[in-house]
């Protein structure tokens, strides 16, 4: 019996393999994506930094336009101050003044504000860099240790590749239907080992007669259990 399960066992562990294979090609691209995705994030974290620190440097130039016309408005009146014969145009002129003098003062106020505020951004868009940069060292890291996880999976898949239906050929056709059905509901392990006296698909053991059929070998052995096919290697049986 063990003689016709030798095939059928050499079968399992090829679709146990490839099965593990498969689903780490299934799961593993998943890490990978998710990794790409914290980097993206990253990047318009940073995109977004850029963006404010730009908008803010834009409503700088029409400030600093506005602050030249007022300063040219101030030498103006500086010059004219000096021919001013009544004291009705005086004060008319000196109101001017103190206008352009007041809007001049709010608008270096306006500047300055600005100014700190892209101070800010940039410390922070530093921060964001500097953290990023350290991050992306241990996360490139990662990825490339996921992608290698992936060729390796792929070169097993490869090198399995067609074994399974060469051994699917050699298995007794009834005993494969069997393995299949057990397969089906027991998640891939259909075929194992008992050793001494204890089954290894679910560790019970085997009532005592029926081990002495298995270790007889001249029939399929079900453990009454989990319900799959069991063995025993000759030499332990033996024992
Ligand atoms: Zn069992």
């Amino acid at each position: 019996m063990k003689d016709l399960l030798t095939d059928l066992i050499a079968l399992q562990n090829v679709e146990l393999e490839m099965f593990k294979a498969e689903e780490g090609l299934r799961e593993i691209p998943k890490g990978v994506e998710e990794i790409e995705s914290i980097i993206r994030a990253r990047k318009s974290a940073l995109d977004a930094v850029d963006e404010e620190i730009a908008a803010l440097e834009e409503r700088k130039g029409p400030l600093e336009a506005e602050l030249t016309e007022n300063q040219t408005i101030l030498d103006a009146a500086d010059a004219r101050i000096k021919r001013i014969k009544t004291n009705k145009e005086y004060l008319a002129l000196q109101r001017e003044m103190d206008l352009a003098k007041k809007r001049k003062a709010d608008i270096e106020e306006q500047l300055l504000t600005i100014m700190e505020k892209i101070d800010k951004k940039n410390m922070d868009k530093e921060r964001i860099q500097r953290s990023f940069e350290s991050d992306r060292v241990i996360l490139d890291e990662k990825k490339e240790r996921l992608l290698a996880q992936i060729r390796e999976l792929e070169a097993v898949l490869e090198g399995y590749k067609g074994r399974d239906e060469e051994l699917r050929k050699s298995v007794d056709a009834s005993l494969l239907a069997k393995y299949d059905r057990i397969k089906q509901s027991k998640k891939g392990l259909a075929v194992v080992e008992c050793a001494d006296g204890v089954c290894m698909g679910c560790h019970m053991h085997v009532p005592p007669q029926l081990f002495n059929e298995l270790v007889r070998g001249d029939k399929l052995i079900i453990c009454p259990t989990c319900q799959r096919i069991i063995y025993v290697f000759p030499e332990k049986g033996q024992e």
